[in-house]
């Protein structure tokens, strides 16, 4: 059955709680075609994976708004969704609470103060305390109460049904004070963890709100300043010294510095000038440029990253399943106990059915498994966010956890330790050719190639004019072949000419160039050698690297031995593998995987797109400017500077050290806790704001702190 499964999404508003992530995920996997349902609580939406059925999207809907929630019929992709800063419910949830907290102080005071004052309610005398705790209870409660509902009716084992038995079981044995602090301590803490997703949902946002709202275009000759959104594709966009950039183009007149940290987390300007790409997002400096807009406003870069960054929750790390299955049987288990700790001692022992409901209630707080629930994925999306603002790509937990396990990495080298802009150094004449000759062939061969060489001899040779090949063959890590004049000619490796590497040639090679030998099947008429020279900062990058635990890092390249030997000297790799086809790459990636474990393989994904799909995580180098890099690799960086991939390796261990804390911190405490209980020397009062308020914040204050880990 598992063959014609379909994937809806739909988008959810007023889903703060974690476990309200847990409700609809439980909620909708009871529906009959469902197989697996995902929330996506930064995102605010949910993924449900299921067999086709005509009626599914309106029982989705039906169960989902049945749990208390909204389902927004807009396009649930939608990028420009802002969650207004104003929100009539919520805000009038946050002035219930505040009421709740008001009535519960004044209660707490005249309990103490005014014993004796007391007023009559419906035939009872009442102290007057007890009115104010009752208030509390209800204003508190009036949050609670039809979450509840909602919950017994669709039999889920939700803390607002839980906390609505409580409320009402206090205040019907007559413990107000223990009614009204249930109501208002959990109203509060409910608050309090609403803002705190909030905040990371903002921080998410918050790098959509880089791109100005209008810009200036050129119509019919004249300047006119427009919404983005009305900016069509090709359409001409003018940007002043010091305007934020707000299109995704290609630069067509002027020539400027542009400030790309949004998008590349580059701190250098890079100058952009005549056919250079420039993003949304980011600040044009001191000059004046304008740009052909190729891409309309909902699909720049940045606003993919936002949606990357944003989806990224939903690829789950395997310990949040763990997590995920541990809460299932824990607050069950820990309800059950609640059970036992106000039955048992009271009916079996005798005790005092009060003091013995209150420790029970004490208990059902703990069972609320909030904290747990929450742990992981706060740390993932600040993580995440926090790389995003770094120009660094993380597709979704499930990456950044396994990133923390790499301990080998492999690196391509044309375009990832070398810059990818090669140059011609020397031409070297065999046979009696001459060197405009074997220029010419090479030229007119590449000029279909998209491979770096292939720039690097069309720069060579200018505005040579040159006939177009027929019979245009390109052999990916090899070289090209076609027929010119009725010859047929190959330009490429020793093994794809069938010739060895001439003397000549060779010593350049030993020096870290390229030698593309040109000939016929049956004559060699020489070589162009190419020179690529080495990133900056590789050798401290790759110093760096190893300090973040990486203790193999090893080059693959279709290059020949004596160039990869010169290349992995020079940046200090332990190991290099030459003369690889891409299909030989990914032998390479697996057997490393076999010998050392789980791979990282780096590449720009020209043509190493096969090895880093293979890896256990595919890390995409300048993926800024590329669109698949971006779309397929588990990780991206967005800018060309190799110093990101020790942040990268820094980032997924201490994301992976805050989540393990915050797992074991939120179990340890509820079971210290859960042991308080029963003695009495953990109250009602401390379970709320400890168990429940405390962990809550805790975990979600020990994830911020990764938006700290520095880049550089
Ligand atoms: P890398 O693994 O370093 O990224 P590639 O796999 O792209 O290198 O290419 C391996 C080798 O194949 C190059 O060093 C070059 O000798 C040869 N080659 C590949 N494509 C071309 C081309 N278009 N023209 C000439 N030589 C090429
Ligand atoms: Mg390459």
């Amino acid at each position: 059955m598992s063959d014609n499964l379909i994937t809806t999404r739909l988008r959810v508003l007023d889903m703060d709680c974690p476990a309200c992530a847990l409700k609809i995920e439980n909620g909708l996997s009871l529906l009959e075609t469902v197989e697996r349902a995902t929330v996506n609580l930064m995102g605010e939406s949910v993924t449900i994976v299921h067999r086709a059925n005509p009626f599914e999207t309106d029982q989705f809907k039906s169960t989902i708004v049945g749990l208390g929630y909204t389902v927004d019929t807009n396009e649930p992709d939608d990028e420009k969704l802002p969650t207004p800063w104003y929100q009539p419910w919520k805000w009038s949830s946050d002035v219930l609470t505040l009421l709740s907290g008001v009535f519960f102080g004044l209660g707490l005071l005249f309990s103490m103060v005014a014993v004796e004052s007391s007023l009559s309610v419906l035939g009872r005398t009442l102290p007057l305390f007890a009115l104010f705790f009752l208030s509390a209870a209800l204003t508190g409660g009036l949050l609670i109460f039809p979450n509840g509902f909602r919950a017994a009716r669709s039999f889920s084992l939700d803390m607002n049904f839980l906390m609505s038995i409580a409320v009402v079981g206090a205040a019907a044995i007559g413990e107000f004070m223990e009614a009204a602090a249930i109501a208002f301590l959990f109203s509060l803490a409910e608050l309090l963890e609403r803002r705190a997703v909030q905040r990371a949902r903002q921080s998410i946002e918050s790098l959509m709100s880089l791109t100005p709202d209008q810009a200036n275009v050129r119509r019919d000759g004249s300047e006119v300043c427009i919404s983005v959104d009305e900016i069509g594709v090709d359409e001409i966009v003018l940007i002043r010294p010091g305007d934020k950039i707000p299109v995704d183009g290609v630069v067509v007149e002027g020539e400027s510095a542009v400030d790309q940290s949004t998008i590349t987390g580059e701190s250098m300007p890079v100058t952009q000038r005549l056919g250079n790409q420039v993003f949304a997002g980011t600040m044009n400096g001191e000059g004046y440029l304008e740009v052909r807009v190729t891409r309309s406003s909902s699909d720049t870069t940045l606003s993919r990253i936002v949606r990357m960054v944003r989806e990224a929750e939903e690829h789950k790390a395997p310990i949040e399943q763990f997590v995920k299955r541990f809460a299932r049987v824990y607050t069950p288990a820990v309800t059950l106990a609640a059970l036992c700790i106000i039955l048992v001692p009271t009916f079996v022992f005798g005790g005092s059915l009060n003091e013995w409901f209150v420790r029970g209630l004490a208990m059902l707080v703990i069972a609320c498994p909030c904290a747990m629930v929450i742990s992981t994925p706060v740390a993932v999306v600040s993580a995440i966010t926090s790389a995003a603002r770094n120009g660094v790509l993380i597709r979704g937990g499930e990456h950044l956890e396994m990133l923390s396990k790499i301990r080998v990495v492999a690196l391509d080298k044309t375009g990832t330790l070398t810059k990818g802009t090669p140059e011609v150094t020397d031409v070297i004449v065999l046979d009696g050719s001459s060197e405009t000759e074997v220029l010419r062939i090479a030229a007119t061969l590449e000029q279909r190639s998209s491979h770096p060489i292939a720039g690097a001899i069309l720069r060579k040779v200018g505005s040579l004019s040159l006939t177009e090949p027929d019979h245009f063959i390109s052999l990916t890590g090899r070289g090209v072949s076609g027929t010119i004049e009725g010859q047929e000619y190959k330009v490429g490796t020793a093994d794809f000419l069938n010739h060895p590497v001439p003397e000549s040639a060779a010593i350049l090679s030993s020096e870290g160039k390229t030698v593309v030998l040109v000939g016929t099947d049956s004559r060699l008429m020489g070589a162009v050698i190419v020179a690529d020279e080495v990133r900056i900062g590789a050798r401290d990058a790759i110093r760096e690297l190893r300090k973040e635990g990486i203790e193999r890092i090893v080059m693959l390249t279709g290059d020949n031995k004596a160039t990869a030997q010169a290349i992995a000297d020079e940046v200090g790799l332990d190991e290099y593998r030459a003369q690889l086809l891409p299909e030989e790459k990914v032998a390479a990636v697996k057997e490393l995987a076999e010998t050392y474990g789980p791979v990282a393989m780096v590449g720009d994904g020209i043509n190493d797109a096969p090895a880093l799909a293979t890896a256990a995580v595919g890390i995409a180098m300048g993926a800024a400017g590329s669109d698949t890099a971006l779309e397929t690799a588990d990780a991206a960086l967005m800018s060309d500077e190799l110093s990101k991939l020790p942040y990268l390796f820094r980032l997924s261990r201490s994301s992976s050290q805050v989540i393990k804390q915050n797992i074991w911190a939120s179990i340890l405490i509820k079971f210290l806790l859960a042991a308080g209980v029963i003695p009495g020397i953990v109250t009602l009062a401390v379970a709320v704001l400890v168990g429940d308020m405390g962990t809550s914040l805790g975990v979600t204050t020990n994830a911020m702190r990764l938006a700290r880990v520095k880049a550089n």
